[in-house]
């Protein structure tokens, strides 16, 4: 008696997630199952490309993603610098804590914090693995979640075209690749509720008016998300992340 009721509970977990996907991609319902366009990976730099040298994780640290979660990295973007070397920097630091960062902020951290980091040209730079959870300097329950950074400080500077193009492409096929629904999107600030103002409030305005849910709906139906920024916020940054510039060279000019 034990395998046919197996067998249902397998089948209907498996086929949960995909109605949920099939929901929230707002696929018809005469959409026959398995028909709808999965979007393509994105083009990544891989770990391995870029020069990534991580110390092993600890395997109580595996987990099961069931969230995407956004990040910007909270520091000014200046157009003379090079993602990659941001990136090592990153990885560099997070192995050095111990040493360098007072408690609580000094535990060790192997790997970059995050699962994926997206530059202002747009290209998508492998972290950490994914079957890892990531690292947080604010409380909430790490495990779960796949975390994705946009470089730059949204407080201070907006994201350009090609960072949100990529964000958006990236989560839509994460979710596709999970099995996650449409609203395991989230942000930083929304998981550790007044802990953070990550990723930005030009950022984080897309997840607040449903925009960037929009967008990888749209991707995940298989068309081209249509980006539009839109306006500055008002009293918001209006500057793009690709057109800052360092102070030194901003007052020689
Ligand atoms: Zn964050």
């Amino acid at each position: 008696m034990m395998r046919p009721q197996r067998a249902l509970s397998a089948w209907a977990a498996w086929l949960a997630p995909l109605v949920m996907l099939a929901v929230a991609a707002g696929a018809r319902a005469a959409d026959p199952p398995g028909q709808a366009d999965v979007p393509r990976p994105p083009k990544f730099v891989t770990a391995k490309q870029w020069g990534s040298q991580p110390d092993p994780i600890a395997d109580a640290r595996r987990h099961t993603p069931q969230y995407v979660t956004l990040h910007h990295a909270g520091v000014l973007w200046t157009n003379d610098r090079d993602p990659v070397e941001f990136i090592r920097n990153m990885q560099a630091w997070g192995k050095r804590r111990p040493e360098l960062e007072q408690p609580p902020r000094n535990t060790f951290w192997p790997d970059l914090p995050y699962h994926f980091l997206i530059a202002p040209d747009g290209r998508i730079f492998e972290g950490r693995p994914l079957d890892y959870e990531p690292e947080s300097n604010t409380k909430y329950e790490l495990a779960g979640h796949i975390g994705v950074e946009l470089m730059g400080n949204f407080e201070e500077q907006r994201p350009s075209p090609a960072q949100v193009e990529s964000a958006v492409r990236l989560v839509a096929w994460l979710l596709a690749e999970q099995r996650l629904p449409l609203d395991a999107v989230s942000t930083h600030g929304k998981v550790a509720k007044g802990q953070t103002s990550c990723p930005g409030r030009d950022f984080a305005r897309y997840f607040e008016d449903g925009q960037f849910a929009r967008w990888v709906a749209q991707t995940l139906r298989g068309e081209d998300p249509k980006i539009d920024l839109g306006p500055p916020l008002e009293g918001g940054p209006t500057e793009l992340i690709t057109e800052t510039k360092r102070p030194a060279a901003r007052a020689s000019q």
